[in-house]
C-alpha cells in the first residue's frame, strides 16, 4: 500500500511517518523544497527504500497538488499536515489563513480528479477548531467532543492577534474540507484529527533549540528556559497528547474502516503547566534553577477548566494514552541532547 504525506519533514509529520514505514507501508513525502526530502532520507536512513519525494513549492498556487498526487503506482491514502504553525516571520494573519484553507482544498481537489485509486484522505486538524477560547471556564466545567465547533469569525481571525488567526486557520480549513466532501461527493472518505497541545520528542532532526517546533518551543520556553522564582506560566491550551499517540491515531485512521468521515478530538487529558514543571523539577534536578517552583502538588489550571473527552478515539481507533510523566520526561531528555549539540 502507497501513502502521499505532506509536511512529512516536520513534528508531528515525521512521526506519522515513522508510524507508516514501521508498518511497512511506502510512502511519498510532499515537501517544499528538495533539501527537506534529502533531510527526510538522512533522518530515515534505514527505511530509504520505503520512502520517495516529491516537491511541492507552494501549496497555495492553483493545482499545487496536481502532480504530487499522480504517484506510480498510485496511492491508497493521503495525509495532509502541511499548515503552517510558527510565529516567526509572519506579517499578516492571511499567512495563516491561506496556506491552510487553500492547500487544504487544492489537495482535496487534486485527489478527486487525478487520484482515483485513493480511499480516504486523513487531514490533520486542531482542537483549535473544537474549543472556544473566549470561554475557557465554567460552571459546571465545558466536556468538549467532537460536535462542537470554535464559534470564532472570520473578521477576528483576520483582524485579531495572530494566534486567532492561526486556531482561526485550523478552524476554517476544516470546515471547508467537510463543506468540499459534502457538495463534491469525491470518491474517498475524509478523517479529520483535531489534537490539542501536541509534546513529545522528536524524530526529525533540527540543530538548534531555535529552531523547535512551536508546541514544544513554548514548553522549553515555560519550563526549561525560565527561573525558579517565575511565575507559572498560563495557556488558554488545557490539554495534551504525546505526539507519538496522536501518530498512532493517525495511523489507526487510516485502518479502521468505521472511521470514515468522522472527526476525532485527538486528547490524552487536561494538564497544567505546574505539572510539567513537578515532573521536570523531580526528575531533572539539574533544571531546578531555570524551571518555575509555582506550588508544587497542585493543577495550575483554573477552576472550571474545560476538557475534552477522548471516548471517540480510544473505542474508535483503539488509542492508549500515555502519560504526561513519560511525555515529559522523554521530551526533556531530546531536548537537553539538542542543547548540549548546539
Ligand atoms: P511543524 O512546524 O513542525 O510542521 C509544519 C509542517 O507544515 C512542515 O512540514 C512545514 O513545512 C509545513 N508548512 C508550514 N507552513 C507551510 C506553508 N505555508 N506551505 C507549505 N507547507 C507549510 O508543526 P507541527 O508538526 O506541530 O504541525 C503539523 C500540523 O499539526 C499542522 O497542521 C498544525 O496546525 C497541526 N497541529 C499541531 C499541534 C501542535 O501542538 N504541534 C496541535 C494541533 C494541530 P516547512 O518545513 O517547509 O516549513
Amino acid at each position: 500500500r502507497r501513502v502521499l504525506l505532506t509536511g512529512a519533514n516536520g513534528f508531528i509529520g515525521s512521526h506519522i511517518l515513522t508510524q507508516l514505514l514501521d508498518h511497512g507501508f511506502n510512502v511519498c513525502c510532499a515537501v517544499r523544497t528538495r533539501a527537506k526530502g534529502d533531510q527526510i532520507l538522512k533522518d530515515f536512513a534505514a527505511q530509504q527504500s520505503q520512502i520517495a519525494i516529491t516537491v511541492v513549492p507552494d501549496i497555495v498556487a492553483p493545482n499545487a497538488y496536481h502532480a504530487a498526487v499522480q504517484g506510480t503506482p498510485s496511492f491508497d491514502t493521503v495525509y495532509h499536515t502541511a499548515s503552517p504553525f510558527t510565529y516567526q516571520n509572519v506579517e499578516n494573519n492571511l499567512q495563516f489563513l491561506e496556506p491552510a484553507i487553500k492547500g487544504t482544498l487544492n489537495l482535496l481537489k487534486a485527489v478527486k480528479d487525478h487520484a482515483p485509486s485513493v480511499k480516504r484522505v486523513v487531514w490533520t486538524g486542531s482542537c483549535a477548531s473544537v474549543v472556544d477560547y473566549d470561554h475557557l471556564v465554567s460552571d459546571p466545567p465545558k466536556l468538549y467532543t467532537e460536535e462542537d465547533w470554535n464559534p470564532i469569525a472570520w473578521e477576528e481571525a483576520v483582524h485579531g492577534d495572530p494566534s486567532k488567526a492561526y486556531r482561526a486557520s485550523k478552524l476554517f480549513a476544516e470546515r471547508e474540507a467537510w463543506a468540499f466532501v459534502d457538495k463534491e461527493k469525491p470518491h474517498y472518505d475524509l478523517v479529520t484529527i483535531c489534537p490539542p497541545a501536541t509534546f513529545g520528542p522528536l524524530r526529525h532532526s533540527i540543530t538548534s533549540i531555535e529552531n523547535l517546533n512551536e508546541s514544544n518551543a513554548r514548553l522549553w520556553r515555560f519550563c526549561f528556559s525560565s527561573t525558579e522564582d517565575a511565575p507559572m506560566p498560563y495557556m488558554p491550551v488545557h490539554t495534551y497528547v504525546d505526539v507519538r499517540d496522536l501518530a498512532y491515531a493517525q495511523f489507526q485512521a487510516m485502518m479502521v474502516p468505521e472511521a470514515g468521515n468522522q472527526r476525532f478530538a485527538v486528547s490524552a487529558r487536561q494538564f497544567s503547566f505546574q505539572e510539567v514543571c513537578d515532573i521536570l523539577r523531580s526528575r531533572f534536578p539539574e533544571l531546578n534553577h531555570r524551571t518555575p517552583l509555582g506550588k508544587p502538588g497542585t493543577s495550575s489550571l483554573p477552576p472550571g477548566a474545560y476538557s475534552i473527552d477522548n471516548s471517540k478515539v480510544k473505542s474508535l481507533l483503539g488509542v492508549e494514552f500515555r502519560s504526561l510523566e513519560e511525555t515529559v520526561v522523554d521530551v526533556a531528555r531530546c531536548l537537553l541532547d539538542i542543547e548540549r549539540n548546539e
